[in-house]
């Protein structure tokens, strides 16, 4: 049995869409195989998480106002954040949570926010809000992702970025690259709520393994869950999300 420690970065600031049910699956996914989350929140005003303390790092989504609350103090912890994750911790970051971890988010206003630099992309906002449900092709694990987006930000890999997944249906990014979310190593960002990991099993159980192996210092076995009622409700959003047609649908 080993303690997966997750920092919940900003929990009482970055949390739409039920974004605080990612770690409630994330504690009964890592319990159903013996391991126990160990849950500690960062929020404005915070000591930065002490290196080497904590496995996984999750922030959830939020809007312009919230964001423009917490990027500062985000910045201030800015080179703690990628310490940990020079050294192999691993970060889960949904929506407005993903739009900080780049070099900035220019919201509706134009105002310009500081972002934490750890995954190559920017984000600026646009007229339009992209809405509704999403089927992504992730073919790196040869698996779909399924949940619903909201945002107005437009976001823009550097070249050369890794996507999380490539669009089947929903806008992703920004409605034109056919790109969702980006990847680098043990950190992934995404703009899909839902919350995500309750209807997408096995992206919850890549993220635990990551923690995991930063926990212990080794590769682990994960053996299979039953799934079932994760993967109904996985081809439900899937199903709600070709109905919606194609990309930039
Ligand atoms: N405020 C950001 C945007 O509109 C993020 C929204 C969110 O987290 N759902 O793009």
């Amino acid at each position: 049995m080993s303690t997966i420690r997750l920092g919940h970065l900003y929990p009482d600031y970055l949390n739409i869409y039920a974004d605080r049910g990612n770690i409630a699956v994330l504690a009964g996914r890592a319990r159903s195989r013996g391991h126990e989350l160990d849950v500690r929140g960062f929020s404005v005003g915070d000591p930065p998480p002490p290196p080497g303390e904590i496995d996984l790092f999750y922030v959830g989504g939020g809007q312009d106002r919230e964001q423009a609350l917490v990027a500062a103090d985000l910045a201030g912890k800015a080179d703690a954040l990628r310490e940990a994750v020079a050294a192999g911790a691993a970060v889960l970051a949904v929506c407005g949570g993903y739009q900080l971890l780049g070099r900035f988010y220019r919201d509706r206003a134009g105002v310009e926010l500081p972002g934490i630099a750890l995954l190559p992309l920017n984000t600026v906002a646009g007229e339009r809000r992209m809405i509704g449900d999403v089927l992504l092709d992730c073919e790196w694990a040869g698996r779909t992702l399924a949940g619903f987006e909201n945002h107005a930000g437009r976001t823009h890999l550097d070249p050369g970025a890794e996507p999380l997944g490539r669009v089947l249906a929903g806008f992703g990014n920004d409605g034109e690259s056919g790109h969702e979310g980006c990847r680098a190593g043990r950190v992934y960002g995404t703009y899909l709520h839902g919350p995500l990991l309750p209807r997408n099993g096995w992206f919850a159980d890549r993220v635990l393994a990551d923690a995991l192996a930063h926990a212990t210092g080794e590769e682990h076995e994960r053996p299979a869950l039953p799934d079932e009622l994760e993967d109904a409700a996985h081809a439900v959003a899937a199903r709600r999300a070709q109905a919606r047609g194609g990309r930039g649908a």
